[in-house]
């Protein structure tokens, strides 16, 4: 499970709007109102992801997260920092945070950054090949073979292809795929997912092979062999 939140946040008010929200949506949420507390409980209770505001008493943000990855500690962090502090971003990504957000911030804004990094560090994924009717696909290498024809993959085919290997004969919606392999940042309405459908099925087809990658009407794409 991806879902225990440590929150390291000195001010009550702003503390209690992050925890009871990604309560809400069913996160375990820890928190910690000062830096020294804060790792400890990284150490001690090993989260999913911190949350780590910068303005702490005693031991500040940028020191607490140093320390983190000065113990090998993975877990991605979410640095919050001071409305228009350019050189606080600039300097928590230099102590090892993975994404900062700018106080003030409207819940949905965080609560989007913290999916986003709960993607980019979820469970690893074996690297074993992925195998699907003559379709194999090897993620150490990225390449993509229909029995012995390599088929020569662009990054966002390749991303799109394995999301569909690893969820063989399963309708994926257009939100998942989009908030899968396109994410938050990618804004507005599009085609996108069309488009590279029909990128990936030519190049799948191209010697007149079965389809495999087929639409379900009204709801999205599923991997299958029929
Ligand atoms: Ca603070």
């Amino acid at each position: 499970m991806n879902n225990k939140i440590l929150v390291v946040e000195d001010e009550p008010q702003i503390a209690n709007f992050i925890k009871r929200g990604l309560r809400r949506e069913g996160y375990n949420v820890l928190v910690a109102s000062d830096g020294e507390t804060g790792l400890d409980m990284a150490f001690g209770d090993l989260p999913d992801l911190i949350i780590l505001d910068i303005m702490l008493p005693g031991i500040d943000g940028l020191a607490v997260c140093r320390q983190i990855r000065e113990g090998e500690l993975q877990t991605p962090v979410l640095m919050l920092t001071a409305k228009d502090a350019v050189p606080d971003r600039v300097a928590g990504l230099e102590a090892g945070a993975d994404d900062y957000l700018v106080k003030p911030f409207a819940f949905e804004e965080l609560l989007a950054r913290v999916r986003a990094l709960g993607r980019r560090r979820a469970p690893i994924e074996s690297d074993a090949p992925l195998n699907f009717a003559d379709l194999t696909l090897d993620p150490t290498t990225r390449m993509a073979k229909r029995s012995e024809r390599v088929i020569e993959l662009t990054a966002k085919e390749y991303d799109l292809l394995e999301l569909f290997m690893r969820h063989p004969n399963q309708v994926l919606t257009r939100d998942q795929i989009y908030d899968r392999i396109w994410g938050y940042d990618f804004g507005g309405e599009s085609n996108i997912i069309e488009v590279y459908v029909r990128y990936l099925r030519s190049k799948l087809e191209e010697n007149g092979e079965p389809r495999l990658l087929h639409t379900v009407r009204g709801v999205g794409y599923a991997l299958r062999e029929n």
